[in-house]
């Protein structure tokens, strides 16, 4: 039998705890049963240090390092219940800011195809550890400025954003005839998570509250 500490991780008895955190985010609003699944089913405490996977169930942003953070579980269920849209499921979905691969790892579940891009070489490589430990072989990283979307692999059905400020206009023009984009955007001195949807009458906004992400910046690092 196997017994190396990573393999240990993944079926670690964090299965309650997990069971718990999506009872939270249901009485918080969250009724896809797809994306609560996708949520019950991805083990946090290994997309975070060892020393803080105690809190890994708990419904907050945690640290990843470089300054950048694991998102909120509820802000995570959130945009992926709202870029599911329908009841159809999604073909391909493009994330700009894979950080510790959580969102990723959770849209790997509802999405057939998931292609992320991080600016961070350093975070990008301990993501692509987790998906390979976990086996989520439909997730394709890059490192790249996702600024520019991804253009040989467009249109995306989904394209989500998980920092935040503005949205380049390239990211739109890469959604397909009826995708969906999540994206936080600054508007007022806040930042206010924007749902637009590509529809033959031209695009559709919708705003899904209030949320802090960590800033959008250009190049590589
Ligand atoms: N989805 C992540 C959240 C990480 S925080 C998770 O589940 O953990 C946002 C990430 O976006 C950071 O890692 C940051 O480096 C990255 N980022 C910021 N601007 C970017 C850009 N232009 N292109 C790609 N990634 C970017």
């Amino acid at each position: 039998m196997q017994t190396g500490r990573a393999h240990k991780g993944v079926g670690m008895t964090s299965d309650n705890t997990r069971q718990r955190l999506v009872r939270r985010l249901r009485e918080k609003g969250i009724h896809d049963e797809r994306v609560l699944s996708a949520i019950a089913a991805t083990p946090r405490h290994l997309f975070v240090d060892e020393a803080l996977s105690s809190r890994a169930y708990e419904d907050t942003a945690l640290p990843i390092g470089r300054g950048q953070t694991i998102s909120q579980p509820y802000v995570v269920a959130l945009m992926t219940q709202a870029v599911l849209a329908g009841d159809a499921p999604l073909g391909k979905v493009l994330e700009v800011g894979t950080g510790s691969g959580y969102q990723a790892a959770v849209l790997a579940r509802v999405a057939g195809q998931v292609f992320t891009t991080e600016r961070i070489g350093e975070l990008l490589r301990s993501a692509r550890q987790r998906f390979h430990l976990l086996g989520l072989h439909n997730v394709l990283t890059r490192h790249a400025d996702g600024l520019n979307g991804w253009p040989t692999q467009a249109p995306f059905d989904g394209i989500v954003v998980t920092a935040g400020g503005f949205v380049p206009r390239s990211l739109v023009d890469q959604l397909a005839m009826g995708g969906t984009l999540i994206a936080p955007e600054a508007i007022d001195g806040q930042q206010r998570l924007i749902r637009t949807r590509r529809l033959e009458s031209g695009l559709e906004r919708q705003d899904l509250g209030e949320v802090v992400f960590v800033p959008l910046l250009e190049g590589l690092d």
